[in-house]
């Protein structure tokens, strides 16, 4: 028997909602919708440097305004600090993670350059100390093989994570429990079988599946969508000031990234009102359409 969809949206309330990550709701929440599944909201807000204050309760009004409905309540990331702690712990008892006292710079000067940066050396995991608040957490990397998934609109993924990305960090310095760590605990946690979100995090899959695999955790399947891109060609994001999606226009907006997710509507059906909008646009949608991001 298949089990029921359970998709999700998770942004990080480092400002309000711009047109990429309305894109990433939009088409978590069709694909979600159109296979009769839940949709859960999660609001990442793990990493209080990034965010700004108000941000939150913006984008959540702001989803609702164009029409979102959630299911269940949002799950907060600031609220799950037991959980990641739980699931750190177990990785270090396993050893397959690690103290690190290593400094950036030395990092740095004894690294190669892979894929996001320089591929931390091991330095540490031969002869870990102790883990204590103002030590770093990694993962062991040192799979002798890629890790491969096949994305639903991407297609075939494979990534050596030991040579191109290294032992990355789970837990940071200052104490914060890294994106991936809190991403892949939660998705486990809330039951998400389905994921559906930007391209950007395309090559982050592999060290999620990764971590997945060594807790004991289901992978869920994978669609990545493609990136809105700025004027100077880099990815919008919250942090540099995208412009914001207005939502006093409404059906401008989720005409444009339906549009932009490769979605169209017959001639003789075309929404004159965000009302309208919704069940033509779950009918019509089809993931099949969407086009292939050109970041891998
Ligand atoms: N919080 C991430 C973002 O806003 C998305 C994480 C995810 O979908 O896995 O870019």
């Amino acid at each position: 028997m298949q089990r029921a969809y359970i998709g999700r949206f998770a942004p990080s309330p480092s400002g309000p909602l711009h047109f990429g990550s309305l894109v990433a709701a939009l088409g978590s929440y069709l694909d979600a919708r159109h296979h009769g599944g839940h949709w859960l909201l999660r609001m990442e807000d793990i990493d209080p440097p990034r965010e700004r204050p108000g941000a939150a309760r913006d984008i959540l009004r702001t989803l609702e305004r164009f029409g979102f409905e959630w299911d269940g309540e949002v799950l907060y990331q600031s609220r799950r600090d037991g959980a990641y702690r739980e699931q750190l712990e177990r990785l270090l008892r396993h050893h397959h993670a690690f103290a690190c006292r290593c400094s950036r710079r030395e990092v740095a000067a004894a690294a190669h350059i892979g894929t996001e940066g320089p591929v931390y050396p091991g330095t540490c995991r031969r002869d870990p100390p102790q883990p204590r608040p103002g030590l770093a957490v990694r993962l062991c990397s040192d799979h002798p093989e890629a890790v491969a998934f096949h994305d639903r609109v991407c297609g075939p993924v494979a990534q050596w994570i030991a040579r191109d990305i290294g032992d990355f960090v789970i837990r940071r310095v200052d104490g914060i429990f890294a994106y991936q760590l809190a991403v892949v605990v939660d998705d486990a946690g809330q039951g998400v079988n389905q994921v559906v979100r930007g391209a950007d995090l395309l090559l982050s899959t592999p060290r999620q599946i990764l971590l997945q695999r060594l807790l004991g955790l289901p992978t869920p399947r994978y669609a990545h969508l493609p990136l809105v891109l700025g004027e100077d060609g880099r990815k919008l994001s919250k942090q540099s000031a995208a412009r914001p999606v207005r939502p006093e226009r409404p059906l401008e907006a989720l005409l444009a990234a339906y549009r932009f997710l490769g979605q169209r509507f017959p001639d003789t059906a075309q929404p004159a009102t965000p009302e309208e909008f919704w069940p033509l646009a779950l009918e019509q949608w089809e993931i099949a359409r969407v086009p292939v991001s050109g970041i891998n």
